[in-house]
């Protein structure tokens, strides 16, 4: 595998620095270094800015609004990204559903969603785990009944990411009652406008809301709104999750905190002399360079197969694992690092300008909430212990 950059690759990545530099809203940069949460306005502006470039959905295929990037380009507009601290896209709709519908989808249902969710305009929710379905997907109970040209659906469906800003959600549903399993199921797109949706928030121990549930009572679902066949949502979902296990890398945001924590901890007071002197401290940061190093190299690893035409395969699994515990790694660093600051500054309501004006240091404002947030890394997505159940079977064979 190549890992050094071409004089083109290089002048791609300074085109990249100065939009998100000088065109990419500035004030969203300022509240993600805060740890402020981003309103749906933020996350449209954010998404939009990208779009006027035609940048907002590099892994899409340029005959749906992709840019045609390859590879390597890819890889440096996430690092440069990240590096500049600008908010990731919502994964929802550009990462996930789309690719679903432009592989599974007609094409009145790709003419109809693809490009709002390319440009930015529509906001979609997942909506697959249920109260009592979370691991086990394959058991929801959410159903969807036949009547006329519509379904009707009833059920519930939690921990909903962003479901207070989403106009669409996309659910996994039981079509067929008699069937208890992975048959059965259907896709559906349902607006989150009609009758009968209710989103009820869950605010999560970092103080913050960031999920939902979200209740169906005998919702009407128009049968042009289900991707693909009736009964084979399960293989669209499996599709869709293996996509969702690649974004998690964020490696250039790694690389971005672990330098600034680098950088902190020189001057931070630590035990005897800066926290860095500290030799527990020093090893396990080194220790999470070295991880964030072999993220870096395995997710270039799945983004080549990829791009070799296939879709994210179990390597994916491996990649959920490493970056979701080096992203917790990192922010148990930051946590020790706020010390006693730390404790007063974990929930919204105590605003990071508040804890500014009373002279906290800067990292001791987000770094707490992020410490909370991050352990749910490794449970969204599918659990680390799935991902390493998929492992030992699909990859060892065991
Ligand atoms: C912050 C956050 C955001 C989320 N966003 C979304 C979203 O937008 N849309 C959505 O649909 N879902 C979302 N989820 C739900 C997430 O996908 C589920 O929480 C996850 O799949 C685990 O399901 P569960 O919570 O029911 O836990 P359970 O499945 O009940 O698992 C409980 C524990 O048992 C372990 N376990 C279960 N089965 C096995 C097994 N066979 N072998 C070994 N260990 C096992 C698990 O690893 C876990 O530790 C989100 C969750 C969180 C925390």
């Amino acid at each position: 595998m190549k890992t050094t950059f071409t004089a083109a690759d290089e002048e791609f990545r300074a085109k990249v620095r100065e939009f998100f530099e000088v065109d990419y809203p500035a004030d969203i940069k300022v509240k993600l270094a805060r740890g402020e949460s981003l309103s749906k306005q933020d996350y449209q502006r954010s998404e939009q800015a990208m779009a006027s470039r035609g940048w907002s959905a590099p892994g899409w295929p340029e005959e749906y609004g992709g840019p045609g990037w390859s590879l390597v380009q890819r890889y440096i507009f996430d690092e440069e990204l990240e590096r500049a601290g600008a908010a990731n896209v919502v994964p929802m709709g550009l990462l996930y559903l789309g690719p679903v519908l432009y592989t599974f989808g007609n094409e009145e249902q790709k003419s109809r969603w693809l490009d709002d969710i390319l440009q930015g305009r529509t906001f979609w929710a997942q909506g697959y785990s249920e109260p009592n379905s979370g691991s086990d997907l394959a058991s929801l109970q959410c159903k969807a009944r036949r009547d006329g040209d519509q379904y009707i659906v009833t059920g519930e469906k939690i921990w909903t990411s962003y479901a207070q800003h989403a106009d669409w959600i996309f659910c996994l549903v039981r079509t067929d009652p008699d069937s208890t399993r992975h048959d059965g199921i259907s896709f559906l797109c349902i607006d989150m406008q009609s009758p009968g949706v209710q989103v009820h928030p869950i605010i999560s121990i970092d103080g913050k809301h960031h999920v939902n549930r979200v209740s169906f009572d005998e919702v009407p679902v128009p049968i042009g709104n289900r991707v693909g066949e009736e009964g084979k949502g399960w293989h669209y979902s499996t599709y869709l999750l293996s996509h969702e296990r690649t974004s998690y890398a964020h490696v250039g945001e790694k690389k971005q905190q672990l330098k600034r924590l680098r950088e902190l901890a020189e001057s931070a007071p630590g035990p005897c002399g800066s926290m860095l002197d500290d030799p527990m401290f020093a090893a396990r940061l080194g220790r999470a360079e070295i991880d964030v190093l072999t993220l870096e190299y395995t997710t270039l690893r799945v983004l080549a197969s990829v791009a070799g035409g296939k879709a994210p395969g179990d390597e994916s699994s491996i990649l959920k694992i490493m970056a979701t515990e080096a992203a917790q790694a990192i922010s148990t660093l930051y946590l020790e690092l706020a010390g006693q600051y730390g404790v007063a500054c974990f929930e919204d309501a105590v605003t990071p300008q508040w804890a500014l004006d009373v002279g906290f240091p800067e990292y001791a404002t987000s770094g707490p909430a992020r410490y909370f947030y991050d352990r749910s890394q490794s449970i969204y997505g599918g659990t680390n212990e799935i991902q390493r159940n998929l492992i030992a079977k699909r990859v060892l064979g065991l």
